[in-house]
């Protein structure tokens, strides 16, 4: 029998990307920690087969779960590429079940891998904005910040050492000038 989480054990709350589901208390690997639910569609119905939303979940070739229902909690939990829990699809009892794949702590957002052809259709046009994702870009916009810097400070010692030429040789040229300048200027 799996563990099973008790409903106080997550909420639904502020995400970066609109709402999350988050753990209130520690959730252990493997613990089954929501159903994914919803009215099943049978492809083989035209009116069924015809809906559409971000909910649908494909149980096989024939049976998917229209999770758009209000009451599907697990409907708020996010995509992550790199996620701490990860869905039990049972075909057969037509069931699915969000189950973790990490210990979880208690404050972390709870995420799943969504899957390629969702990510394909509704995550790559827009950018993934998964934790993983946005570290990734975070770190190559970083690197990207420090390359820009490396060049510059590069342009920038470039230009003093030719500017430090240029100075020594104007001071050569204007050297007795200068001097007998400062001399006045001392002596008033
Ligand atoms: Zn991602």
């Amino acid at each position: 029998m799996p563990v099973i989480a008790p409903s106080k054990s997550y909420r639904v709350g502020r995400s970066k990307t609109g709402l999350g589901l988050f753990a209130t208390m520690p959730i252990k690997k493997g613990t089954r920690i929501i159903r994914y639910f919803g009215p099943i569609l049978d492809c083989r119905i035209p009116a069924q087969d015809d809906i559409e939303n971000k909910y649908l979940f494909e149980l096989n070739g024939r049976w998917t779960i229209d999770g758009s229902v209000r009451k599907n909690v697990a409907r708020y939990i996010n995509h992550s590429c790199r996620p701490n829990a990860e869905s039990d699809v049972r075909p057969r009892e037509r069931k699915v079940f969000i189950r973790a794949i990490k210990n979880i702590e208690a404050g972390d957002e709870i995420n799943y891998d969504y899957g390629t052809d969702y990510f394909k259709a509704y995550l790559k046009p827009i950018g993934c904005k998964c934790p993983s994702c946005e570290n990734k870009r975070k770190k190559q916009r970083a690197e990207a910040r420090a390359e820009r810097a490396k060049v510059k400070a590069r342009a920038e010692r470039k230009a003093q050492k030719a500017g430090a030429k240029t100075t020594a040789a104007k001071k050569k040229k204007l050297n007795g000038k200068h001097f007998a300048g400062k001399v006045g200027r001392a002596k008033a």
